[in-house]
């Protein structure tokens, strides 16, 4: 896993900042898997299986439910600072 490479936003290209993990059960294989959330300036939220970085983002079906402290969120192995 990298921190190196920020992901810019598919939908307007801007930078985009992480906001934290979320704990998710995988359809494909009913594993309980985090993915980690991202989010651009103009609130578009995509997110990705940790485990499978190679399958890129997706957008976020569900963004208003992660309008939550980071804190909140059950699933934190590494917590950064974004700084605002
Ligand atoms: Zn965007």
């Amino acid at each position: 896993m990298t921190t190196e490479d920020i992901p810019t936003c598919p939908e307007c290209g801007q930078p985009m900042k992480a906001g934290g993990l979320v704990l998710s059960k995988r359809v494909d294989d009913g594993q309980r898997i985090c993915r980690s959330l991202w989010r651009c300036a103009d609130r578009h939220t995509w997110w990705g299986w940790v485990d499978r970085p190679e399958e890129g983002l997706e957008m976020c079906p569900v963004p208003e439910l992660f309008h939550l402290p980071i804190a909140a969120l059950p699933c934190l192995p590494t917590r950064r600072n974004v700084g605002r």
